[in-house]
């Protein structure tokens, strides 16, 4: 395991490593959970889309 592998979700049923923003397995063909189907910029901007609304509402007040 690397963290340099962005293949962060495992198949649930044949633990094949998929593909970020894969709807499917790459093994198996059964459809990945729902946090997979999800771009990386999308998972990785949220946190960040929270702050700068936290950093607007504590400038705002
Ligand atoms: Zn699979």
């Amino acid at each position: 395991m690397s963290l340099r592998n962005r293949r962060l979700f495992n198949c649930r049923s044949c633990g094949h490593n998929m593909r970020l923003g894969a709807t499917e397995c790459g093994s198996c063909y059964q459809p990945a959970p729902q946090i997979n189907r999800l771009p990386l910029p999308l998972l990785l901007g949220l946190p960040l889309a929270a702050l700068v609304a936290v950093a607007m509402w504590a400038s705002a007040h």
